[in-house]
């Protein structure tokens, strides 16, 4: 379903950040990509979400190569990036304004309870605990029904109670449309955790070094 074709990108620095990748992801898998600093998973992220070109290669969504920004991607990042002047049921649909009012606020509502955060709708950012935050961001992205969600390091500012909090939240969430996940984490327990395979990178330049099944319940 989604397939990164040859991704190589060398920053105008010289540094060669990716060196052509190629990966397959089916539908409504979860693939977590893992490691060291460095290694060029930021990168892969960024150019799948077509912020940034890359250098040679593609990024194909059923057979379409995609190029800038595309609807049907999300991203979250590993800080929430809420808007600070909106209430939180206005952060999560936020991207909604092309729906009718009745079904943009079906999906909102929808998400809150997902998250646990029904009695927060008119809270603001600010009043939220980090992981609280976080969860606000997860059900931005998924209101939108991506069908592929990219998550930088999304939970990596949290303390381990919270994370594994939160890992449960994001399952919820996205067993409601099922999109493809790519989960971008230097966490191997959470790639196990979460993911149906793992793909390890490795640095200068960056390439995939293997690529781990994972047989494992999910919580
Ligand atoms: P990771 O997310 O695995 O830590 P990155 O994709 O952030 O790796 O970075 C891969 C390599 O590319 C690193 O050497 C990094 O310093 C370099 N790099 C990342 N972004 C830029 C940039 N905008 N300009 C120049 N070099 C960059
Ligand atoms: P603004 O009016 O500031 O432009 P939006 O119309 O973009 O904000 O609001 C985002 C979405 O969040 C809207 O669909 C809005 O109806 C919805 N929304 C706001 N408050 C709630 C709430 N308490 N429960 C469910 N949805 C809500």
């Amino acid at each position: 379903m989604l397939r990164l074709e040859g991704l190589a990108k060398t920053y105008p620095t010289g540094t060669k950040a990716l060196a052509g990748l190629t990966l397959d992801v089916e539908a409504a898998e979860i693939v977590a990509v893992v490691g060291g600093s460095g290694c060029g998973k930021s990168t892969l992220l960024r150019l799948v979400a077509g912020l940034g070109r890359p250098s040679a290669g593609r990024v194909l969504i059923d057979g379409e190569p995609i190029a800038a920004p595309h609807p049907a991607v999300g991203i979250v990042f590993q800080e929430p990036r809420l808007l600070p002047w909106r209430s939180v049921a206005r952060n999560i649909g936020f991207g909604l304004a092309h729906l009718p009012r009745e079904e943009r606020e079906a999906r909102v509502a929808a998400a809150l309870a997902r998250i646990g955060l029904a009695d927060h709708a008119r809270r603001w950012p600010r009043e939220l605990s980090g992981g609280q935050a976080q969860r606000v961001a997860l059900a931005r992205a998924l209101v939108a029904q991506p069908r592929v969600l990219l998550l930088d390091e999304p939970f990596s500012a949290l303390d381990a109670f919270t994370r594994a909090d939160l890992q449960e939240h994001l399952l919820a969430l996205w067993a409601d449309t099922r999109p493809t996940l790519v989960l971008v984490t230097h966490d191997i327990e959470e790639a196990l955790v979460l993911a149906d395979r793992v793909v390890v990178m490795q640095p200068h330049p960056g390439r995939v070094a293997a690529v781990l099944p994972v047989d494992l319940p999910r919580p």
